[in-house]
C-alpha cells in the first residue's frame, strides 16, 4: 500500500514526498482511513512505530478547513513530556509545510508570555504537556469549547507519571462531540477506565511492538558484577564498533556519575536527566545529533522516545526495572530500516526483571559472560511493584571507582514539603520514579531544540 492509495490531500502526499516515505507503517495503514472516518480510536503502539505521523496526517487534512478563534484551540493533543511534544510539533512542520495551519505548543520551562500570545492569534493546532495546560485553563488565558479533536498520547507514561486526573479533568472542558485518539502502549486498567469514560465507540487497533518485530536490532545480554559495569562498559565501546550510543541508568546520581567517569577516561559523552537545566540538555542533546559527542548517557523519561537518527548501540547500564522501558530503550536503535545493538548489563539482582523482559518480547535474549556470584559488593535490589524504584544507594554502596564529586541537591528535591502542583512549575516533566516518594512534581527541563515554531503558522503555501 502506497501513501496515495489512503486518501490523504495533495499537499500531504507532496510533503510526504519529501520527507522519503512512499508507504505507510501498519498503524498508519490501520489509524488513517479510521481517523479520517471521523471515528474515535485506541490504538495500541510505541514508539517507533511511526504512531506520530498516524495521527498527525489525518489531522492535517481534517482541520484544513475552518478557521481557528482566538483563545480556542480547533485540536489539543496532550503529551506526557516535553521531549515528545516537541516532536510532534516538529512532525506537524514537516508534514504541514504546505497548509496553512498554526500551531502552539504549551511546555513548561519556556516562557508562559510567548504561549499566551500564540493562543490569543488562535491556533488550530495545541500541543500540550498536562501541567502547563491546566495552569493556562486555570488562569482562563484558554477555552477548550472549540476542541473538535483530543489526541491522548502515550497515555501508559501519562499514567505511571500522575496525569491521569488532570486529563479526566481536561476531558469534561471539551465539547462532548469531539473525536478523540488514544495511543498507548499498554492497556492498563486505568487506561482502559479513562477509554470507556471519555471515547464513544472506539475502533481498536494494535500494531506488533518494535523491539519484538524489529529484526534489524541485535540483542544481547552481559552478566556483569555491580562492580565492575564500568570496565565492562568500556571495554565494550572499545571493542564494538559504536559511532554513536546511548546509555540508560535507572537513576539521575548513576546518570552524572557515568558520564563523568567516561569523560575522564576520554570518551566524548554527555548527559541528560530530569535534574539537568534546560539550556544545558538542549545543548547535550544537539551535540549527540550533530556528532560532537557520541555517547549520550540518560534517564528514562529525559530519553522516551526521542528520534535521533543513526543510533548504532544502546547500553542498558542498569537494567530496567519495568519491560515496557525495555522496549522504549532499545527502540532508539535499528530506526528507519538501519542495524542496531542493544546490550543489558545484568547482575544478580536484575534476573527477576530480565525474566519479566523475556516474558514481554515473547524471546530469550542471547546472554554473553558468566554469572558472577557476589563478591561483597552491594547488590541493588529491583522495586517491590510498579511505580517505586528504590531509593538512592547509600554512600557505601557507590561502586568502587571515582565517583563525580558530590553535588547540591537538586532545587526539587529541597523542596519536599510543597503541594503537589505549583502553579508556576507543573508537573508535566517530572521524573517521579526516579524523585523520592515525597518530593514534589517538579519541573525538569527542556531537552529538545527550541522551537523556532512557537505559535507560528507553519504553511508556506
Ligand atoms: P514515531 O513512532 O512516530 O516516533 O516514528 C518513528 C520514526 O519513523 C520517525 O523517525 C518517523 O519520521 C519515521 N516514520 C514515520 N512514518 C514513516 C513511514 N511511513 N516510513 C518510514 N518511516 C516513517
Amino acid at each position: 500500500m502506497r501513501f496515495a492509495d489512503i486518501g490523504l490531500s495533495d499537499e500531504l502526499l507532496r510533503a510526504l514526498s519529501e520527507a522519503g516515505y512512499d508507504e505507510p507503517t501498519p498503524i498508519q495503514a490501520a489509524a488513517i482511513p479510521q481517523v479520517q472516518m471521523m471515528r474515535d480510536i485506541i490504538a495500541i503502539a510505541q514508539t517507533g512505530t511511526g504512531k506520530t505521523a498516524s495521527f498527525v496526517l489525518p489531522m492535517i487534512d481534517v482541520l484544513a478547513n475552518g478557521r481557528a478563534r482566538a483563545r480556542m484551540p480547533r485540536s489539543l493533543i496532550l503529551e506526557p513530556t516535553r521531549e515528545l511534544a516537541a516532536q510532534v510539533a516538529e512532525n506537524f512542520e514537516k508534514y504541514g509545510k504546505y497548509h496553512k495551519l498554526s500551531m502552539a505548543l504549551l511546555i513548561g520551562g519556556v516562557q508562559m508570555g510567548d504561549q499566551v500570545k500564540a493562543l490569543e492569534k488562535g491556533v488550530d493546532v495545541l500541543i500540550a504537556t498536562p501541567g502547563r495546560l491546566m495552569d493556562l485553563f486555570e488562569r482562563g488565558k484558554i477555552l477548550l469549547t472549540g476542541c473538535e479533536m483530543l489526541v491522548i498520547d502515550e497515555a501508559d507514561r501519562m499514567l505511571d507519571m500522575g496525569f491521569i486526573p488532570d486529563i479526566e479533568h481536561i476531558c469534561t472542558k471539551l465539547p462532548a462531540t469531539r473525536q478523540t485518539l488514544l495511543f498507548s502502549a499498554t492497556m492498563p486498567p486505568p487506561i482502559k477506565k479513562l477509554a470507556d469514560k471519555f471515547l464513544s465507540n472506539p475502533k481498536y487497533i494494535e500494531v506488533a511492538r518494535p523491539a519484538t518485530a524489529n529484526v534489524n536490532i541485535e540483542q544481547f545480554l552481559v552478566n556483569v558484577s555491580p562492580m565492575k559495569k564500568r570496565d565492562v562498559l568500556r571495554d565494550l565501546l572499545r571493542t564494538e564498533d559504536v559511532s554513536n550510543a546511548i546509555i540508560f541508568c535507572n537513576r539521575k546520581t548513576t546518570v552524572r556519575e557515568l558520564n563523568t567517569s567516561l569523560q575522564r577516561h576520554g570518551m566524548r559523552s554527555g548527559e541528560i536527566h530530569g535534574d539537568i537545566d534546560q539550556a544545558s540538555r538542549q545543548k547535550q542533546l544537539e551535540a549527540f545529533k550533530n556528532g560532537d559527542i557520541n555517547l549520550l548517557v540518560a534517564s528514562d523519561v529525559a530519553a522516551r522516545g526521542l528520534d535521533v537518527k543513526g543510533v548504532s548501540h544502546v547500553f542498558n547500564f542498569d537494567a530496567p526495572w519495568h519491560p515496557d522501558d525495555y522496549v522504549h530503550r532499545i527502540g532508539r536503535t535499528g530506526r528507519a530500516g538501519a542495524k542496531g545493538k542493544a546490550f543489558t548489563f545484568v547482575t544478580k539482582a536484575d534476573e527477576e526483571a530480565i525474566e519479566n523482559i523475556e516474558k514481554l518480547i515473547g524471546t530469550k535474549i542471547d546472554r554473553l559472560g558468566k554469572v558472577e556470584a557476589p563478591s561483597g559488593e552491594p547488590e541493588e535490589r529491583a522495586p517491590a511493584k510498579r511505580g517505586r524504584k528504590p531509593a538512592e544507594p547509600k554512600a557505601k554502596s557507590a561502586p568502587a571507582e571515582a565517583v563525580a564529586p558530590a553535588e547540591p541537591k537538586p532545587a526539587r528535591e529541597k523542596a519536599a514539603a510543597k503541594p503537589a502542583r505549583e502553579k508556576a512549575a507543573p508537573k508535566a516533566e517530572a521524573e517521579p520514579a526516579q524523585k523520592p516518594s515525597a518530593a514534589p512534581a517538579g519541573d525538569d527541563g527542556w531537552n529538545g531544540p527550541m522551537p523556532g515554531f512557537l505559535g507560528v503558522g507553519f504553511g508556506t503555501s
